[in-house]
């Protein structure tokens, strides 16, 4: 990273990496008030969240009557999602399990998905997505010069999950997200995934071969997907996590006891591209380290001190071995040579502006619910 000066909030560990943020006068930024904010709003882990979460519960079972299931979770194999698998057996859900490989599991992650499993006495669906519609989908990311590679991962994991909950007639989707890890995230280091018109036009763009299988979501899945209207009736993503006490690491130690899983390091390493993206090619070539977004996350939980995060941040984001493995890997899997990835490093970074997008009307999409709410048409 350059020997640019940056300056650090002084209440979390954001920093003008960001190019959006902003200080108040006591040095204090924009994303510790916005995560305090939804904190104070969303995530409930006292008696009112576990009313909340009591009645969630009876309202799933309800609507899994007459069916083989109550509701679906997405396991990616790591901490938040297989939590959510974990305590949906002590809620005496019946959930359909399902997981979405693209063909990036570390053996780790695949390890811990299977004796999860197992451990809770489930059954395990799996989705793999067509590898080499995939691999053609991630190298035209990459030509595209976007921060955000996780895109194509991303949308097929939605896309999957969704049309596999609306096609078995399953009205709840949990979810993993969570405000603990995951209230701080920039707009400006990334975009989100939901956008298919940006991920055509990027293949249509860079791709070499059709995309004949690849799953996608229309805008009127997104739609249907972020405004639940009675009049339409659709798979309603529930996060349950907001509404209990939930620590990343207090959870990794009950997972390790009960059921064998095992710490696959940090935050998003259960895929090895995502961790290469996250660790080298980010800090590299944008001048971000994720890290100061998921940290900062737990300090304002919370769960961590600024002093804590700071340490953490001391480590080397990769050893140089490690990272030679690997860069070796991920480019032996996406069939790239290390003139193409030095090439494409040296690439003049975009946004998602640069590409045709559905941005405003999905903002608009979401805004919708706020009106709907207004107007009483939904609750
Ligand atoms: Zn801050």
């Amino acid at each position: 990273m350059s020997q640019k000066t940056y300056q650090i909030c002084t209440r979390c560990v954001m920093d003008t990496s960001d190019p959006d943020i902003s200080f108040d006068a006591n040095g204090q930024c924009n994303h510790c008030s916005d995560a305090l904010r939804r904190l104070e709003q969303s995530y409930m882990p006292d008696a009112r969240g576990q009313e909340k979460l009591e009645k969630l519960v009876e309202e799933m079972r309800h609507a899994g009557r007459g069916k083989d299931y109550d509701c679906l979770i997405g396991l990616s194999g790591g901490v938040d999602s297989s939590w959510l698998t974990y305590k949906s057996k002590e809620w005496g859900l019946r959930p359909l399990v399902f997981h979405v490989d693209a063909g990036w599991n570390t053996p780790v992650a695949e390890q811990n998905i299977q004796r999860l499993i197992s451990h809770l006495g489930y059954e395990l669906h799996t989705c793999t997505i067509d590898w080499e519609e995939m691999r053609d989908l991630q190298r035209a990311y990459l030509y595209s010069a976007l921060a955000n590679q996780d895109v194509p991962q991303d949308h097929a994991f939605f896309a999957v999950l969704f049309h596999t909950a609306a096609k078995m007639g399953l009205r709840y989707w949990l979810s993993g997200f969570n405000l603990v890890s995951e209230s701080v995230l920039p707009r400006a280091w990334g975009y989100m995934a939901m956008d298919s018109r940006q991920l055509k036009a990027i293949h249509k763009r860079f791709g070499q071969r059709p995309l004949r299988h690849f799953p996608t979501l229309s805008f009127w899945d997104c739609c249907k997907f972020y405004n639940d209207i009675p009049l339409f009736p659709t798979v309603k993503a529930v996060t349950p996590l907001h509404w209990m006490p939930y620590n990343p690491d207090e959870a990794k130690l009950v997972l390790q006891r009960e059921a064998g899983w095992e710490n696959y390091g940090r935050k998003h390493s259960e895929s090895r591209f995502t961790k290469l993206i996250q660790n080298y090619y980010l800090p590299t070539k944008f001048g971000f380290d994720i890290r100061r977004a998921h940290l900062s996350s737990l300090i304002a939980a919370g769960q961590m001190t600024r002093e804590e995060a700071l340490t953490q941040l001391q480590e080397p984001l990769y050893e140089p071995e490690e990272l030679r493995e690997d860069t070796a890997f991920v480019l032996e899997r996406l069939g790239l040579t290390e003139a193409d990835w030095e090439r494409l490093m040296a690439l003049p970074n975009r946004t998602f502006r640069d590409y045709p997008n559905r941005s405003g009307m999905l903002h608009a999409a979401r805004n919708v619910k706020v009106f709907l709410r207004r107007m009483g048409i939904v609750k």
